[in-house]
């Protein structure tokens, strides 16, 4: 098949870490390689983020990346992208008149708008499978005045679920949401993010630590991440008597060197003085994932405490590399992470519980190994990313008759 991905603002060859730059980015580069890897040719388009960046790039053979013109070449929030959406669209219907894609898949919304105003535009119908990465009704829900996505997203994500010929829902969590927006049941498909288990295996070297039991977090370091709700944690477990605990912070805006210019590392920061557990804190800025998993091993239990979590991909890499997981039981974490075997649930935006769950599982290491080894098996047997794009297929093929016109070629060949 020919696909063509749309991911306006998360392109597969960012830096991640950044505030608009995380599991969209990844899940759009892994689930192409793979499709490439099965034989299909995949063409990326994201817009140029960068004037330097050259029309075309390879990202591995069988996909390209292409920079889509679309409002100044500099990096813009997410948030400020809408008003480009219909130039994004005019280049796409260029592109696709050209060379038409027997599929075309979108990532958030707004490239879902300009992925289907496009395809509208062209000579022969072409079926667009969507994946939302996030919901603005469940942003909304939690972030309220907070919330900087434009008032346009209220009206306009519910069409994009309603047009598409598939919702892609990446846990189920999200299907009942999709639902709830009005997205026919038979349009939505469950199919999970993945991780990279070459990468991410419990073998392989560990970041030399001190004789501190580590506890960390991994990602954006935006507010609904939650990382102040494990910062309140760990005062909580100075208050028990535990002096032996450092939590290890990864991710943010900034690289290593920069870290102190990190506005949400200076508010973290200030909450730790606040608590009196600055000096139990490190901040580490953004780290490449060739690194992650060294820094992952590490460490005894890795927090994953949003408010909202669309799917989350780092309790998968922790799992992966065999490390236990405390995570709020929302979104794609009351699906990826199970409560007792894998690590351990607790409700949102609750510190103490957090507290609570850490303390009893840092009191008892072979309870942590139990659940370190159940999470790796987990990963291995459902969230690789061949599973992930052979299940991506599945659905392609059911739009496309792609798996009838297969079976019947080799029914001819055969006769
Ligand atoms: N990540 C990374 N370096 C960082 C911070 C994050 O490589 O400094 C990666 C992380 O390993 C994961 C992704 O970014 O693969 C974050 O995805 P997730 O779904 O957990 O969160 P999102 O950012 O999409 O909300």
């Amino acid at each position: 098949m020919r696909i063509s991905m749309v991911s306006e603002h998360a392109s597969p060859l960012a830096t991640l870490g950044g505030v608009d730059a995380g599991g969209q980015n990844v899940h759009v580069a892994a689930l192409s390689r793979e499709l490439a890897a099965r034989g299909h040719t995949v063409t990326v388009f994201t817009r140029r983020e960068d004037a330097t960046l050259p029309d075309r790039v390879e990202l591995c053979p069988g996909v390209e990346v292409v920079h889509v013109d679309a409002g100044p070449p500099e990096r813009i929030s997410k948030d400020e992208l809408l008003p480009f959406m219909d130039v994004f669209a005019d280049h796409l219907v260029e592109h696709w008149r050209e060379e038409t894609p027997d599929v075309v898949h979108s990532h958030f919304w707004m490239s879902g708008l300009a992925a289907e105003g496009a395809v509208r535009r062209l000579p022969r119908p072409v079926p667009v499978v969507h994946t939302f990465h996030a919901l603005g009704t469940v942003k909304r829900r939690h972030q309220g005045l907070e919330d900087t996505s434009p008032a346009e997203r209220a009206v306009l994500e519910p069409m994009v679920g309603t047009a598409a010929d598939v919702v892609i829902a990446t846990c189920s969590d999200e299907a009942f949401e999709l639902k709830a927006m009005g997205v026919d049941t038979s349009h939505i498909s469950v199919v999970p993010c993945g991780v990279d288990l070459d990468l991410f295996s419990p073998e392989g070297p560990t970041e030399p630590r001190g004789p501190k039991h580590r506890i960390m977090t991994v990602g954006r370091l935006v507010q609904r991440k939650g990382v102040g709700l494990t910062i309140s944690a760990l005062r909580q477990l100075v208050d028990e008597g535990r002096d032996d605990v450092e939590l290890v912070v990864l991710g943010g805006s900034r690289p290593p060197g920069q870290v102190d210019e990190d506005a949400d590392v200076q508010r973290l920061r200030t909450h730790a003085r606040a608590l009196g557990v600055e000096h139990l804190v490190t901040f580490r800025g953004q780290i490449r994932q060739a690194d992650l998993p060294a820094a992952l091993r590490s460490a005894d239990v890795v927090v994953c405490a949003p408010w909202y979590e669309p799917f989350g991909i780092v309790p998968l890499e922790a799992m992966a590399t065999g490390t236990p997981v405390v995570a709020a039981a929302v979104g794609g974490l009351i699906d990826s992470v199970v409560d007792g075997v894998t690590g351990v649930h607790v409700p949102p935006r609750d510190a103490e519980a957090i507290a609570s769950a850490l303390g009893a599982l840092l009191d008892d290491p072979a309870r942590l190994r139990r659940l370190g080894l159940a999470g790796h098996a987990r990963t291995v047997s459902r969230y690789s990313w061949q599973r992930v794009a052979r299940d991506t297929e599945s659905v392609y093929d059911q739009l496309t008759g792609a798996r009838s016109a297969r079976s019947r070629r080799r029914k001819e060949a055969h006769s």
